[in-house]
């Protein structure tokens, strides 16, 4: 027998109005906030990605699924950045519109150790603006997220807030990093022994705390910032404090990707454990447009990640489900003729309706469409078919009646 692929999920039907409110609730908002869906491709050339998110990232060295076909080498996408940032270089969106707002939904592949809320195939919700370095444009996507994280009934979050510097800036964080390390190299945890070789700046979100306290004892805060990222930076919080969205500083949370610059940030949930905490996260990258072809402008984005989201949602709970099918019964071979049009007939007219095929008896029948959590049930045996009538039974309120067959329709409001 086949196994599912280790760190993958079959998402079942009873799981999936749980991810369609998710989804309903994320196009809401990302409409209102005017952002537009975008769906790039699942595979993209692996150069891509080892251009955009940096070749000594974790995601390029150890998790891309690659395809190799003759000399071509592809990825399956382990986030959508990258890919939506192709698409528009590629389709010259920036001349249809100076900023593009984007949000997207879909799978997301990276080859991790499968452990509880880390998966190799997950999904992603997430958004990406594109075309402007101005604050308000990070103070926009700040809100957005704090609204959807609302929307999905999710509290109890922390929206962890920081700037990394242009480019300047992060090369003055990382010297100073390698000139206070370097004598403390053998302190540190095995990974930052790697990260001090090869991605310095993961040293500072290690969550190992000897590693920590080596870090907090370097004192950087914001002296790496120029002037410009500073003010860049209060415009920033300035702007959340006026709106009353909520944050902490967090001074020492980096990305694991290359391509960040200035603020950058993450959604924290207790609930999630101590080791994958976060629901998502985001940050600007002014600079990646430009490295892969496209205008000098800046951008920013977020996603978060919707199996967490489901872990730690109460929409599910809040939500009493109530059902919209109409369950047709039929008793006897003529009454199943006349309820296959009945059940073409409610289906043309956009009700949702389905009828028993097994040959169950009245009892079990009624048993299936409670299982089914049908609205209405709709019995329909030789005596009714002599009379032109069904027997409608509505399911919330216990009653029955006859219906004539030309009223049922409007008699079944949901
Ligand atoms: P990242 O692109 O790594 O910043 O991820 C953004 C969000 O996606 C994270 O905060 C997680 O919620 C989610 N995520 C990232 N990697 C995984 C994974 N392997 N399995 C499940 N969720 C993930």
């Amino acid at each position: 027998m086949f196994k599912k692929v280790a760190g993958t999920k079959d998402i079942l039907p009873d799981q999936i109005s749980a991810w369609q409110k998710i989804e309903d609730a994320g196009e809401k908002i990302f409409t209102s906030y005017n952002y537009q869906e975008i769906r790039p491709p699942l595979i993209e050339e692996s150069a891509l990605f080892n251009r955009s998110l940096g070749e000594a990232t974790e995601i390029v060295q150890k998790q891309m699924f690659l395809i190799k076909s003759g000399t071509d080498e592809y990825a399956l996408r382990p986030e959508a950045t990258a890919s939506i940032v192709r698409a528009y270089i590629e389709n010259s969106l920036d001349k249809q519109s100076r900023l593009c707002k984007f949000y997207y939904t879909g799978p997301m592949f990276r080859m991790e150790r499968p452990q509880k809320g880390r998966l190799r195939q997950f999904h992603h919700l997430g958004c990406e603006v594109i075309g402007a370095k101005d604050p308000g444009i990070d103070i926009e996507i700040i809100t957005l997220a704090d609204t959807l994280l609302k929307a999905f009934s999710i509290d109890g979050y922390i929206t962890r807030l920081n700037s990394l510097g242009c480019l300047n800036d992060k090369k003055k964080l990382i010297d100073i990093l390698k000139i206070g390390l370097k004598d403390r190299i053998v302190d540190l945890c095995e990974d930052c022994k790697l990260r001090f070789q090869r991605n310095i700046l993961r040293i500072l979100d290690c969550k190992n705390e000897a590693c920590q306290q080596i870090v907090h004892g370097l004192g950087i805060k914001d002296s790496y910032l120029c002037q410009d990222c500073k003010d860049h930076f209060f415009q920033v919080r300035a702007g959340l404090d006026e709106l009353s969205v909520p944050y902490e500083l967090s001074p020492y949370l980096v990305r694991g990707l290359d391509y960040y610059t200035r603020t950058v940030f993450e959604f924290t949930h207790d609930e999630l454990g101590p080791q994958q905490n976060a629901l998502g996260a985001g940050g600007r990258y002014d600079t990646l447009i430009s490295s892969l072809g496209g205008p000098d402008t800046g951008a920013i984005g977020f996603a978060f990640g919707m199996e967490r989201l489901l872990l730690v949602s109460k929409l599910l709970a809040k939500t009493q489900e109530t059902g919209t099918l109409v369950y047709i019964i039929s008793l006897g071979e003529a009454a199943k003729k006349a309820s296959l049009k009945i059940l073409y007939m409610l289906r043309n007219k956009g009700i949702a309706a389905d009828t028993e095929y097994e040959g169950k008896s009245l009892k079990a029948a009624l048993r299936k469409a409670d299982d089914l959590k049908a609205r209405f049930v709709v019995i329909i045996g030789d005596n009714e078919l002599q009379k032109n009538v069904v027997m409608l039974k509505d399911m919330s309120a216990g009653t029955q009646k006859e219906v004539l067959l030309e009223k049922l329709i409007e008699e079944i409001k949901f």
